[in-house]
Order: structure tokens, then sequence, then C-alpha cells
């Protein structure tokens, strides 16, 4: 089984936004969580290990691999899912799905038949693959996103935000079918729901403006935050106040009151009550929290 080591990675643009500042991570087998608000970077390290971008500094490894540079070697064995992709809407997906696979290197002509056809029912989109790709729902385009990206069947498997957009039922078959292939697979998916990662991700790294601010399994980063949040019912104006004098991690509406969560070492007085954490609060209080 391989890791992947990412080891104080870098990257400015040319417009001098820095995307990445010394990210370091370590990710096993399984599903690794990267979450982020829009524009912390997750697109731009995906491009990197999918070798389409280049890195200013640092390293990346899987397994004997040099991720940076030995691109050629790497795309054998990786796949990607990225954000939106094109799809040719008057060709079905067996077509494409086929065509792709002679991109890939499938040249022999059987075993390529039985990889799309494997493919394409590991994805769920056997009784589908006569239709036209036009017509794919959202949540079929990224299952047929998924069968592109195992083509070489891949022992790094990186998607970026596939479930945005997606309806939950959707969303739940898509979250099988990544579950079931970390089995043996390093899956790194990018996202800006805390959901997914509760959901499915066995270790997580929370980025935002390029920079790591937290890698745990999600059980002890919530464990870590027990006995330190605490909410309480104000009034609208309040609010300002209150972020003020506390690190206020969450602002919600329950029954039409507002309702704030704060990060606290110790029990504030004044009518907060202590909840028990979960993962958005250690998100929030990473974002918001420093
Ligand atoms: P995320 O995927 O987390 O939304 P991105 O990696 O897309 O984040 O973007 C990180 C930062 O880099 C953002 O400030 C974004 O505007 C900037 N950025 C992304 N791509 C480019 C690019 N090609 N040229 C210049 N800036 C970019």
């Amino acid at each position: 089984m391989h890791t992947l080591k990412i080891n104080n990675l870098s990257k400015r643009y040319s417009n001098g936004v820095q995307a990445l500042k010394n990210v370091s991570l370590e990710i096993p087998t399984g599903l690794f969580g990267l979450l982020g608000p829009n524009g912390a970077g997750k697109s731009t390290l995906m491009r990197i290990l999918s070798t389409l971008q280049d890195a200013d500094e640092g390293s990346v490894t899987f397994g004997h691999l040099n991720v940076l540079t030995q691109k050629k070697e790497l795309r054998k064995i990786i796949g990607y899912l990225p954000q939106s992709f094109g799809l040719y809407p008057k060709i079905s997906a067996e077509v494409l799905l086929n065509h792709l696979a002679v991109l890939k290197g499938w040249t022999n002509k059987k075993q390529r038949k039985a990889i799309v056809a494997t493919l394409l029912d590991k994805t769920n989109l056997y009784q589908d693959r006569r239709k036209k790709l036009g017509g794919f729902s959202g949540g079929m385009r990224q299952r047929f996103g998924i069968a592109q990206a195992l083509l070489t069947n891949p022992k790094l498997l990186i998607v970026d935000e596939p479930t945005a957009g997606l309806d939950p039922t959707e969303r739940n078959r898509f979250h099988n079918l990544l579950s079931e292939l970390a089995e043996d697979t390093v899956i790194i998916l990018s996202t800006h729901i805390v959901e997914d990662v509760k959901e499915l991700c066995t270790n997580m790294a929370i980025i935002n403006q390029g920079q790591v601010l937290l890698q745990d399994n999600p059980r002890n980063a919530i464990e870590q935050l027990q006995g330190k949040i605490y909410q309480k019912e104000i009034h609208k104006d309040e609010l300002a106040d209150y972020k003020e004098q506390y690190v206020v991690i969450a602002e919600k509406l329950f029954l039409g009151k507002p309702i704030i969560h704060i990060l606290s070492d110790h029990a504030p007085q004044n009518g907060f009550t202590p909840i028990a954490a979960d993962l958005e609060n250690v998100y929030f209080s990473q974002i918001f929290g420093k």
C-alpha cells in the first residue's frame, strides 16, 4: 500500500495570488477529506497532484514515485475527476468510455470491451450505457466521471468537489461508490461540504488561504473540542457585541430565532449552555477561531 507524502508545497500564480503556502500532508490508503472554503487552494493542490500544474516549491511522493517529476509514470496509476468536465452531449456513455479507454492505452479490443462494461456496471450506469450523455443528470455525469477516472485502475484517485449540486439520493450513491473504492486506493476528496467528510473520511485536513490548519481523523478532532462549545439564543442586534466578546464559530437560525455557537475554554456565564461538539464546529473553529 502506498502513502502520498506532500512536503512544503507552495504555489503562487502569476497574478500574485499565493494559492498554497508550505502545504505538508501525509495521506494513507482510504478516503481523505480535504475540507476548505472556496478559494482555499484545494483545486490548485488537486491539479498539482494530478500533474496538470507545476508547484513552485516542495516535494510530493507516492510510494517510490516522485509526483512532481515522474509525471508520465504517475499518470498511469492516477485517476482524476475534475470539478467540471465537458462531455460530448451527442454520444453515449459506452461509446465515450470506449474512446477514452483507447486513449488510456487499452489497445486490445476484447479487454477494452470488458473494462468498459465492468466500469459502467460498477458506477451503476450499465443500464444507461446507450443513452446520450447530454441527457445525463448531474449524478450520472459524476458517476461517468468516476468511470473514466478508473480506466487506469488507479492507486491514487483525486476527486474535486464531486457532490456539489447532487440530490441526496445521488449523493448517497456516489458516497457508496467512493467508500467501496477506498478499500485499496488513496482517495482524496476535496470539498467544502462538512457532511461529505463526516460521512466518508477516515482522515482529513482543513485548508484555508493556502495553508493547512489541521490534519487529523475526524473523530479525534471532534474529541479535542468537547467541552469547549457553547450555544445561546440571542437577538439579531446583539450579534456584533457577541462577536466582539467571544469566538463565534456559528450563527444559525433555530425555529426562526438566531442561535450562536462559541468556542471557549471556560464556561461563559450569561445564559450559554454547553453542547456536544461536531465536525462542523471543528471546521468553523479552525476557520474563524484562529
Ligand atoms: P478552491 O479550489 O479551494 O476553491 P483554488 O485552488 O481554485 O481554491 O484557488 C485558490 C486561490 O488561487 C484563489 O484565490 C483563486 O482565485 C486563485 N487562483 C486559482 N486559479 C488561478 C489561476 N489560474 N490564476 C490566478 N489565480 C488563481
